[in-house]
């Protein structure tokens, strides 16, 4: 057996990255400016990062283009590009305590949630597009004897993606893995929170064989280095994740350059419909409890509205609550914990904040509704559940990404659906029932990507994910995600 990890003597001799990695090589930001990277544990300074801004994005499109132009990923074989990802893959599982250790640090999530959660599935990712590259055929279109007309895919070029700090790593190889795969080279700007890992990784993906310049990687704000990516006229596509506001700016940047492809992975507000019928209530009740508190329901697809049938509302809310006990906040460096801190001050208020407006508009604080552990200088909130809300009020409507769960009534199928589809986001919803028929006919009826029944887990890497309505557009994992990083060409040749 292995010895237990004392993670806190291995946090006090980690190493950070804190420069922007362009064109293989760790850089300062051309400004020579740095910001602090805060730890949501202890709110103490981990380490001054680079902060990139329009030059160092510009050197990083210049390295990304000069490297697809020279052919050095793009052309090689598939079979050659996927060698080099699963060599990555294995690296990122070889460091997986290292890169779970920096998320947590980063961004406060239970270390072992992120190294077991995380980092396992980041090398998943990475392994099941380098894997699936070389299996892919193009297609040769029904054409008359004369003519041959082949439908080949190519990579676009340069890449961008912007990624959030909820699932630092996660977020950003859902992005990259597939882009690379296709023969792109890619420019990664992680969140100002949680840049660390991806840092680490893109020096990993070169001792792996990514050619120096193919995965390049700046750190820093949204408003400088986010917009110069979004805006540059050599970006081919953005790929973007976060909330639904900044999303929406992706689109203006690329209208007013150069038209770049968008695809976008905004929030969500997923209804959890519970049935009377459900088979197993206390099964569908560790699922809405964990739906919502697991990595402190920052999450775009969190259970973050629980819709109950009236009849069984008050056992499955006892249920609820009792569960919701055991996501008290600890320390993540303890392998005990099951929820960690908030990734920063920010969003402790933004939260709290969506708390008070639930109790003045008249919702009931069933359970939690504190910040706690102040005295460690980190940022913590309860778990907590409101009871008795209504669909109207904000709490039901907006994306609070926090631990913090609204209760809708209702008492027929038809409610269900008509609340479940009354959002304006369609990213996820769970449906809980002992009736197939039922819940074919809802799952139909609802207007999302993707739809759960009996369970809360939505699938792996072989399945897309993405939104409908204001969730975004575009589909992150499975070969879909493909779509995004490729052009269909056809070559028309008469052979007449
Ligand atoms: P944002 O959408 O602001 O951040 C996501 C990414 O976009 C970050 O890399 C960010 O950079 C960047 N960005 C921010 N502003 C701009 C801009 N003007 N131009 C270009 N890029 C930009 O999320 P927040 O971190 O601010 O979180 C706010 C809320 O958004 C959350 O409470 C939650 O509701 C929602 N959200 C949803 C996520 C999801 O997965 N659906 C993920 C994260 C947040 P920087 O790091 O500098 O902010």
């Amino acid at each position: 057996m292995n010895a237990p990890i004392d993670w806190r003597a291995e946090a006090g001799r980690i190493s950070f990255r804190d420069k922007a990695f362009i064109g293989g090589l760790f850089v300062p930001s051309a400004t020579g400016k740095t910001f602090d990277n805060i730890s949501p544990l202890d709110g103490r300074v981990l380490v001054k990062i680079a902060a990139g801004d329009t030059e160092d994005i510009d050197r990083a499109v210049k390295a990304a283009r000069a490297a697809f132009e020279a052919g050095v990923w793009a052309d090689q074989a598939p079979k050659a590009r996927k060698r080099v990802l699963v060599k990555l893959a294995e690296l990122i599982q070889k460091h997986a305590n290292e890169l779970a250790l920096l998320e947590t640090l980063d961004m406060g999530k239970p270390i072992l949630n992120a190294r077991n959660g995380d980092v396992r599935a980041v090398a998943e990712c990475v392994r099941w597009y380098g894997e699936a590259i070389d299996k892919l055929y193009d297609e040769i279109a029904p054409t008359p004897k004369t003519a041959l007309a082949l439908i080949t895919r190519e990579p676009l070029g340069v890449v961008g993606a912007v990624v959030p700090w909820n699932f630092p790593l996660l977020m950003a190889a859902w992005k990259f893995a597939p882009a690379l795969a296709a023969g792109n080279s890619v420019v990664l700007k992680p969140a100002e929170q949680s840049p660390l890992s991806a840092l680490r990784v893109a020096e990993l993906a070169v001792e792996a064989g990514v050619p120096p310049g193919v995965f390049n990687v700046v750190p820093g704000f949204g408003e400088s280095a986010g917009q110069a990516l979004g805006r540059h006229m050599d970006v081919d596509a953005l790929a973007f994740t976060g909330s639904t506001e900044v999303g929406k700016l992706f689109l203006k940047y690329s209208a007013e350059s150069n038209m770049k492809i968008v695809s976008l992975e905004c929030g969500g507000k997923t209804p959890n419909i519970v049935f009377a019928d459900t088979p197993d209530l206390d099964t569908a009740a560790r699922g809405a409890a964990d739906g919502i508190f697991y990595n402190s329901g920052q999450v775009c697809d969190a259970a973050s509205r629980l819709i109950v049938e009236d009849k069984i509302h008050d056992v499955f809310l006892a249920k609820v609550t009792a569960l919701a006990k055991s996501y008290e906040p600890g320390d993540p460096l303890d392998e005990k914990t099951q929820m960690g801190a908030m990734v920063d001050a920010t969003q402790t208020k933004r939260v709290l904040g969506f708390i008070e407006k639930g109790k003045a508009e008249g919702a009931t604080l069933a359970l939690g509704g504190r910040q706690v552990r102040q005295d460690t200088g980190g940022f913590f909130i309860e778990p907590t559940i409101f009871d008795r809300v209504e669909n109207r009020m904000t709490i039901a409507r907006e994306e609070i990404f926090g631990p913090v769960l609204p209760t809708i009534v209702f008492k027929t199928p038809e409610e269900a659906v008509k609340l479940a589809n009354d959002s304006k986001y369609g990213l996820e919803a769970n449906l809980w029932t002992n009736d197939l028929t039922k819940a074919h006919r809802i799952a139909r009826s609802l207007r999302v990507g993707t739809v759960t029944i009996n369970n809360r887990d939505g699938g792996g890497i072989e399945v897309p994910f993405g939104g409908y309505k204001q969730s975004g557009f575009g589909r992150d994992k499975s070969l879909h995600a493909l779509d995004k990083y490729s052009q269909l060409k056809t070559t028309y040749i008469s052979v007449g």
